[in-house]
């Protein structure tokens, strides 16, 4: 029912890194292990992840917030604005979290722009050795302008909306 439109994700990917507590361990091997992999790309992630690459490994990494105190919702807010390409996010299913509704928002914005997501070192390493991990890649996402003009003028003319 909504309009698509073609966006392209650059050969230069910015990737954001998220791990929860129990998954800090896990992500630092991973990074660890796809250095050389991940050092062209741009790199981010919630405020503990960041800092603990960004000490542990050299490679520079932007911190947002810490998870609980705000850095999903930011990262979340940068996709929406097409600035973050890829997500590698170990969540941990065994244990409940203070911002679990951030999480969630999270795990949601990464699906409705379609943007490549991994929540486990497996799948991640399926990413990283993609070959559209160093190329563009184009896909159409929904046009939420069309919507939002469509349910404006829906609006005006007295429609349901
Ligand atoms: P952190 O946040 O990297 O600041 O620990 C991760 C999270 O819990 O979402």
């Amino acid at each position: 029912m909504y309009q698509t439109v073609e966006l392209t994700l650059p050969a230069q990917k910015t990737i954001a890194l998220i791990a929860h507590d129990n998954k800090k361990s896990a992500m630092l091997a991973w990074v660890k292990a796809n250095r050389d992999r991940l050092a062209h790309h741009r790199l981010c992630g919630t405020g503990t992840t960041a800092r603990i690459i960004a000490d542990e490994t050299g490679l520079p990494v932007r911190a947002y917030n810490s998870g609980p105190l705000g850095g999903d919702q930011q990262i979340g807010s940068r996709i929406a604005e097409g600035q973050i390409d890829c997500v590698i996010f170990f969540w941990d299913p065994l244990t409940a979290q203070p911002h679990d509704p951030d999480v969630k928002a999270l795990l949601r914005i990464a699906l409705v722009y379609d943007i490549p997501i991994a929540n486990n070192p497996a799948t991640a390493d399926f990413m990283i050795r993609s070959p559209l991990m160093d190329s563009e890649y184009t896909r159409p996402i929904t046009n939420f302008k069309a919507a939002a003009d469509s349910r404006a003028a829906a609006f005006a003319a007295g429609e349901q909306l």
